[in-house]
């Protein structure tokens, strides 16, 4: 399975940024080993698609649980896939925190986005508290419990520790497959054989420096980056790395 680089560039970049960062990626990226993915703000998806390099797919960071109707403000997985999205990032642990998303609510969001042809990437991950506690892993695996209820297959899950994220603090590579293995051994008492064709990124102060370390481990599938994403250089050395 090919390893897959998730760039989630949070609320950055205008669409105009975005064409010209797209541009710039296409004429300095030599193809690699890895899969890459922009997980833009929706209003600058139709820029990166007409844009971005051959081969580097389209990402949503978030899309309604509703298939269609009065949820003003709100954007259907038929919309993104209409502008060629093909995964989206559900139950960030930022729309869990300001915008109290549910297990429920991501639940029903990765099953909207499946119905609809594009691969959820489920966000899980404890808390600072949870982490002091020794409880990282019962916690996690909870949260996946509850965002999986209903979703096939057909999913990415990313192990974000909360107090990893944006804050420069990352894991080590043995904290991150200690989570990840754990929700491998959960993916296969779901899904059976199938769990080891689900990715399984981390996320959490990832850059070109630490990226091969956290990947190179047996049960970590690529990841997810937040602050290193929004330059080109970054992820350049990302994927070199890779
Ligand atoms: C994220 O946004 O999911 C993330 C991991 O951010 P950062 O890489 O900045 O920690």
């Amino acid at each position: 399975m090919k390893t897959l680089l998730a760039l989630n560039w949070k609320m950055n970049k205008t669409p105009s940024e975005a064409r010209a960062w797209a541009e710039d990626l296409a004429e300095r990226l030599s193809p690699g080993d890895a899969e890459l993915a922009v997980m833009a703000p929706a209003i600058a998806l139709p820029a990166l698609a007409a844009h971005l390099p051959a081969g580097v797919s389209v990402g949503a960071q978030d899309l309604s649980a509703h298939e269609s109707g009065a949820y003003t403000g709100e954007i259907s997985a038929a919309m993104l896939v209409d502008v060629g999205t093909r995964y989206a990032v559900v139950g960030h642990s930022e729309r869990r925190e300001y915008h109290g998303e549910s297990d429920a609510t991501v639940a029903a969001k990765a099953r909207q986005a499946q119905q609809n042809g594009i691969t959820p990437i489920v966000c899980v991950g404890e808390g600072l508290d949870a982490r002091e506690r020794g409880e990282q892993v019962p916690y996690t695996l909870a949260q996946l419990a509850g965002s999986l209820e209903g979703v096939g297959e057909d999913v990415v899950v990313a192990y974000e520790p909360v107090w990893a994220i944006g804050t420069g603090k990352t894991a080590t590579a043995d904290d991150a497959e200690e989570l990840a293995s754990a929700i491998r051994e959960a993916l296969r008492e779901r899904y059976g054989d199938a769990a080891e064709e689900v990715r399984v990124l981390y996320g959490g102060s990832v850059k070109p420096d630490n990226i091969a370390a956290i990947c190179a481990k047996p049960n970590v599938n690529g990841a997810l980056v937040g602050g290193a994403s929004l330059k080109v250089p970054d992820v350049l050395g990302m994927n070199d790395a890779l």
